[in-house]
């Protein structure tokens, strides 16, 4: 099994990235912002609180994402792998996952971190909102609160995984196809 984290903030391309890295390497992809906009969508009672917070650029508390990981883990045995995508967001969960992980007999292998400047993704973020449908995407004072909340907050998730000595850094501007093959590079180097 090998387990991988791709990290970095809001706009770094993790989602773009994650498309290709299952298509190639047939990972099961967790994505928190996926499963809550999924519950969003089919207006459940955990949709409607997270979509407060999403809108205003706020984190969902760390209870319910866990949760959420921790049906998605139970739900998928005998995978080769996971891919999570924006999960996990706060020092909390990169405990809560560890230990659901340890649970299991496995463990992350790997946190690849995507590095965009901040202009550049608030250039991507805007762009992405005029197609995304996103609404969290359109309004600039929305998309710096989340970028915000990722240096608040997020960011320390990396120095979790540092003193474990799982994290590569991987410029994340350029071709998409440059920076997924620097993400592979170091996927086929460790399994
Ligand atoms: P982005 O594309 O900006 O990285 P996502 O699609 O991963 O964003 O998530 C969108 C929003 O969903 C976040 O701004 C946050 O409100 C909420 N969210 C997603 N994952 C988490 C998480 N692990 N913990 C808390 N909130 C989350």
């Amino acid at each position: 099994m090998f387990n991988l984290i791709l990290f970095g903030p809001p706009g770094s391309g993790k989602g773009t990235q994650s498309e290709k890295l299952i298509a190639s390497y047939g990972f099961k992809h967790l994505s928190t912002g996926d499963i809550l906009r999924n519950e969003i969508k089919n207006g459940t009672a955990l949709g409607l609180e997270a979509k407060n917070l999403m809108d205003r650029g706020q984190l969902v508390p760390d209870a319910v994402v866990i949760g959420m990981i921790r049906t998605a883990l139970e739900q998928n045995p005998g995978v080769n792998g996971f891919l999570f995508d924006g999960f996990p967001r706060t020092n909390a969960q990169a405990e809560a996952l560890d230990a659901l992980l340890d649970e299991k007999n496995t463990a992350i292998d790997v946190v690849l971190a995507l590095q965009v400047s901040k202009k550049e993704l608030i250039k991507r973020l805007l762009n992405r909102g005029l197609t995304s449908g996103r609404t969290d995407d359109v309004n600039e004072s929305v998309i710096g609160s989340r970028i915000e909340e990722y240096e608040r907050k997020t960011a320390a998730v990396a120095d979790h995984y540092k003193k474990l000595d799982k994290v590569v850094y991987i410029p994340g501007e350029g071709s998409v196809d440059q920076i997924f093959t620097s993400l592979s590079n170091e996927i086929d180097t460790r399994s």
